[in-house]
């Protein structure tokens, strides 16, 4: 077994490490070779209701409720450069735990800091107006925290989601209770260690991990939680905007895609290839983000799937630890379910344009697949319109930027979209035309672009996380109008 380096099976409460109420834990599954890896606490409805008593309590009555704006950035200052110092360590967690490549996990662990960077600098510049009004009145406005907020985060990046959301949370003041994925839980409770160590008061930040339809359950439905962010598949995102409706408190649902890479014939393309795969088959294809569709205009379609062929053939899957190209699925669920996908495109006589291959040394019980390229796919074809959630992109020619626009908003996702293109007034008018929360133009995904509001439409979810919006999104505005001479 793995060296974890702390007791894996605790839930954290109100600053203290215990076991869940019921004693019950869950088996952590190594996804590179299928062993078990640890342990974490299956925690429920009791532990739920402990963590959010406690993240009141810190905002009641504990110092957490007592620091200043500009206290609580440098807290944040102080974490960020701590989980800096241990990107490596927890690079190392997330290999074993998603199955994450080294690099992309230590790319992960330092977007965590880069996030905790920002709020923390931003957190004492969070103003409130002064309103022009009636004579003999001043009005004003007040950015408050919301109270204890709930953060229930999904497998495939751990540290950055909680980085963007607990991080803006924790700037305005809010108290935070943490339900990470059952399949993914190491870095958030190694997170949780750093800020303790970090000087964080007792009860800011809790970690109540088990399964989702029990913790997960009854934090999104418990009555004293001012705003709930969730993070993962559409199916469970109504279920959280549900129960969240009961209790009438706000939600950021930041759901699934199925997103476009729009590739015209001026484009440049060998500034384009790297990102047209990359996009495809980082973190293997697991990101909500993923460009899992490739639109092609006929004129440079066959160059292009002759050059994203080569790339894929070249592709290095392996063990997380190894630090391939493309590592293991998250669960044997997970590469079932897209082996399910690879036989859809098989049976139903799409063409594989190109697959990496498995090494025949990978574990057995690892869970790998090939990542794989197909096309010409239509836009309505399955393969096309469902979020595969793994290393399968789909090429899909189009004839001119109106049917370009088209395919690109034809399905019920709308997270992001990319643009290649010389053109900038074709540029300009794609940026206004594309359905979805964010468009790179000549570019996709901005390095991450921590600064940049991101959230989708239609079922890719709504309101926005990140950059400077998240502020808002975690605190809610007061207005004071003050009656005088
Ligand atoms: P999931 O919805 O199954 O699980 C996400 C989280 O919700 C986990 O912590 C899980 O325990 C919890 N959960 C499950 N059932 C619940 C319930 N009934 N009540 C409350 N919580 C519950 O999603 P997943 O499979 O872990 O993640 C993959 C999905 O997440 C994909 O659709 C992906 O696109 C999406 N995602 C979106 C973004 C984004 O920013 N838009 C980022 C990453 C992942």
């Amino acid at each position: 077994m793995a060296t974890i380096g702390f007791d894996t099976t605790l839930v954290h409460v109100g600053g203290r490490w215990t076991p869940c109420a019921s004693g019950q834990t869950l088996p952590l599954i190594d996804p590179s070779d299928g062993s078990e890896l640890a342990r974490i606490a299956r925690g429920g409805a009791a532990d739920v209701d402990a963590a959010v008593a406690a993240a009141q309590a810190a905002l009641d009555s504990g110092e957490w409720g007592r620091l200043t704006a500009a206290e609580r950035g440098r807290l944040l200052l102080r974490l960020s450069a701590r989980v800096a110092e241990q990107a490596d360590e927890l690079a190392r967690l997330e290999a074993l735990d998603v199955g994450k490549p080294l690099k992309q996990g230590r790319a992960d662990a330092l977007a965590l800091a880069r996030y905790l960077e920002f709020y923390g600098g931003a957190a004492d510049k969070v103003m409130g107006e002064t309103i022009p009004f009636t004579a003999g009145y001043t009005a004003l406005t007040l950015r408050e925290p919301h109270g204890v907020t709930a953060h229930i985060v999904p497998w495939n990046y751990p540290m950055q989601i909680i980085g963007r959301s607990v991080g803006a949370a924790l700037a305005m003041g809010n108290a935070c209770v943490l339900k990470p994925a059952e399949e993914a839980c190491l870095t958030a409770l190694a997170f949780a260690r750093i800020a303790e160590a970090a000087g964080l008061p007792a009860g800011a930040l809790n970690v109540v991990p088990g399964l989702g339809e029990e913790a997960g359950a009854a934090l999104s439905a418990h009555p004293g939680v001012r705003h709930v962010s969730f993070t993962g598949s559409v199916a469970v995102g109504r279920l959280i905007q549900a129960a969240a409706a009961r209790n009438v408190v706000p939600v950021t649902l930041e759901l699934g895609g199925k997103s476009p890479q729009l590739v015209f014939d001026d484009a440049d393309l060998d500034a384009a290839l790297p990102f047209l795969v990359n996009a495809g088959i980082q973190n293997a294809g697991q990101t909500c983000s993923a460009a899992s569709r490739i639109l092609v205009q006929r004129g440079v379609y066959d160059t292009v799937a002759a050059r994203m062929a080569e790339r894929y053939r070249a592709l290095r899957v392996g063990r997380a630890l190894d630090d391939p190209d493309v590592g293991p699925m998250i669960s044997a669920r997970q590469r079932d379910l897209v082996a399910g996908y690879l036989d859809v495109v098989t049976t139903g006589g799409l063409r594989i344009v190109a697959q990496a291959s498995l090494p025949a040394t990978l574990p057995r019980d690892g869970c790998y697949v090939p990542p794989t390229l197909v096309g010409p796919v239509t836009p309505d074809h399955r393969i096309a319109q469902e979020e595969i959630f793994g290393p399968v992109q789909a090429l899909i020619p189009f004839d001119d930027e109106a049917d370009a626009v088209r395919i690109a908003n034809g399905t019920d996702y709308g997270l992001v979209a990319g643009v290649w293109t010389r053109d900038g007034s074709r540029a300009l008018r794609l940026a206004r035309k594309l359905q979805c929360g964010q468009v790179f133009v000549n570019n996709y995904g901005a390095g991450g672009g921590i600064e940049l509001p991101f959230g989708g439409v239609k079922h890719s979810g709504h309101g926005r996380e990140k950059g400077f919006e998240a502020l808002y999104a975690f605190s809610t505005l007061k207005t004071v109008a003050i009656k005088h001479d």
